[in-house]
Parts: C-alpha cells; sequence; structure tokens
C-alpha cells in the first residue's frame, strides 16, 4: 500500500522530529497533542530546526516553506482518521500507549498502519489493544530524529511481512537506515546500551575507577563518542533506570538487575543534565 499521509501522535522530543522528517520527504502530516501548548512548542522546535537548515544553506526559504505547509496540527484525535500511517510518540507509558491505539482502531480505515516509537513497551502487548496486530509494528527512531539515520523496525509477534516492507521502504524514503529486529524486551539498542551503562554504573559505585577514568576508557579504548556516564546523564538516569527494569522484569534475568547506586541518584532527584546534576554537575 503506499503510504501518502502520516498521523504522528505527540509533539514532544520524538513527536516533532518524526513529523519534521516526514514532511520533509514529501508526506502529508498532522500532528496531535493533547493540548495547544504542546503543539505550538513542537511546532516552534521544527522551525527553529528548519531556519538553521536555510541560514546553513541546506534548504531554501521556498523549500521551507513548503515543508511546513505539509504539516497541520489538531487537539482532536478524529482528525487522524484518513492517515495511511500513524506513528505513536506519546510518553512512555504501556496503559495510555494501549488506550490511545485502541481508540485509533475503533474509527481509523481497517488499513491503516499503526506503528509506535516506544523504547522499551512490547510491540505485541500494544498490538493486542488492537484489532489489527498485523498491521502494527514498532518504529524507533534515535534522538535527535533529523539527524540519526537508524530506525529500529521492530516486528511484533503478529506484524505481517507486508507491514513490515511498507515500514522498510517508507524509513528509506525518509532517508533513515532501517534495521529489522524482533520483539523482545529493549529490542536490540536498548538491550545492549543500557547494560552497558548499568555496568559503568557499578564500576564507579564498586571504586573501580572515577567517572572520568571510566569514560575516557571507553572513549578511547572503544571510539565511543561519549562515555558511558557522561551519556547516562544526557539520556536521564530516570529513563535508564526505567529501561533497566523493564529488563529485568521482561527477561527474569538477575543479569539485569539495575545498579543500586543508579536507583539511589534517582531518588536523590540527580537525573543527570535536566536536573543540573548526575554523574556531573551541569549547574554552571
Ligand atoms: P515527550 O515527553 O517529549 O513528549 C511526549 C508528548 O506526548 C508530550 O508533548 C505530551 O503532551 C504528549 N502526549 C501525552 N499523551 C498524549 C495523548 N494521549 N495524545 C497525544 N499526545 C500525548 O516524550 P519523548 O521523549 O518525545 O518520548 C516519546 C516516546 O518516544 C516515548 O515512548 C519514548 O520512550 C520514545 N523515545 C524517546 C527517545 C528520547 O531520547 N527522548 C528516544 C527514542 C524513543
Amino acid at each position: 500500500m503506499a503510504i501518502k499521509k502520516i498521523g504522528v501522535i505527540g509533539a514532544g522530543v520524538m513527536g516533532h522530529g518524526i513529523a519534521l522528517v516526514s514532511a520533509k520527504s514529501g508526506y502529508t502530516v498532522t500532528m496531535r497533542d493533547i493540548e495547544e501548548r504542546f503543539i505550538e512548542k513542537g511546532l516552534a522546535n521544527i522551525e527553529k530546526f528548519l531556519k538553521r537548515s536555510v541560514a546553513k544553506g541546506r534548504m531554501t526559504e521556498e523549500e521551507m516553506a513548503l515543508v511546513l505547509a505539509r504539516i497541520t496540527t489538531t487537539v482532536h484525535m478524529e482528525d487522524l482518521q484518513d492517515c495511511d500511517l500513524i506513528i505513536e510518540a506519546i510518553i512512555e507509558n504501556a496503559d495510555l500507549k494501549k488506550k490511545v491505539f485502541s481508540e485509533l482502531d475503533g474509527f481509523c480505515p481497517p488499513e491503516t498502519i499503526f506503528a509506535s516509537n516506544t523504547s522499551t513497551i512490547p510491540i505485541t502487548e500494544m498490538a493486542s489493544a488492537t484489532e489489527r496486530p498485523d498491521r502494527f509494528i514498532g518504529m524507533h527512531f534515535m534522538n535527535p530524529v533529523p539527524l540519526m539515520k537508524l530506525i529500529e523496525v521492530i516486528n511484533g509477534l503478529r506484524t505481517s511481512r507486508e507491514t513490515c516492507e511498507v515500514i522498510m521502504a517508507l524509513a528509506g524514503d525518509m532517508g533513515k537506515i532501517p534495521i529489522e529486529v524482533n520483539d523482545y524486551p529493549g529490542f536490540v539498542a536498548n538491550r545492549i546500551l543500557l547494560p552497558m551503562i548499568n555496568e559503568a554504573v557499578y564500576c564507579l559505585m564498586e571504586g573501580v575507577a572515577t567517572r572520568e577514568a571510566i569514560d575516557s576508557v571507553m572513549k578511547l579504548g572503544m571510539n565511543h563518542p561519549m562515555g558511558p556516564l557522561a551519556l547516562a546523564d544526557l539520556i536521564g538516569l530516570d529513563v535508564c533506570l526505567f529501561i533497566m527494569e523493564v529488563l529485568y522484569e521482561g527477561f527474569s534475568d538477575s543479569k539485569y538487575r539495575p545498579c543500586p547506586l543508579l536507583r539511589k541518584m534517582v531518588n536523590a532527584g540527580y537525573l543527570g543534565r535536566k536536573t543540573g546534576r548526575g554523574f556531573y554537575d551541569y549547574s554552571k
């Protein structure tokens, strides 16, 4: 099936980026959030990115106007009913996401494909809240969406081959590199990244090395652009803890137990860059 119109639910960090990339690739987009103020913030971020692209000579004023003209916004879910694909990027809460998909399922035509940008919530579980598990898939974009090439495309247990092929082709049209994976806790990206970060926190807790030494070993020795502790501060320590808990519960395997120091930092409100303090101090 040909995708022409894309609905994006959520205008936050990821949603506005997905709307931007979709419109830039020529798709008509409707971006939905629950309140106008969230939509305005998302639109302002889209305009800021496009203006920077114009200033850098990567696009003309006319091209920017065309991209913006392809995006409409709404606070009403029903305005997404003529979309061929709906990509959900609301907060990471399984019950809320299932409620949104169940509502959409009630009024969208049966051929509409549903995709979730979830980092951790099982695709198969969300798909089961709809009558179209074959047309349900994960599209895990990376942050910042306009700059990062990867989309982890996640097949739920009942996702059809046709749905996967449509989404793989669409991701390519968006200028991204889609990688197909199957639905297990953390998929591939977070299943490998987060235990590495968690292990770095154990190294810090056990006094194996200082935070700077741990990060330097991984940067200089493994060619990582950022050390794991600095990266944890960027992701948010609460998000890191949440993902470790999903892995721990999802596999019932002690190797995924969150490090007590990570939990203590979260309890203290040291969540990383967003609170001015994590493993490093960002207050200045
Ligand atoms: P965010 O908090 O920045 O944005 C979420 C937006 O969803 C908010 O604007 C909120 O008002 C809106 N929203 C909440 N309920 C809604 C509803 N019922 N209908 C419409 N809008 C609703 O969150 P984010 O960082 O953009 O994350 C969104 C999703 O993307 C999450 O599932 C997250 O796990 C995933 N993700 C995040 C990142 C990241 O680095 N931030 C990376 C990959 C995936």
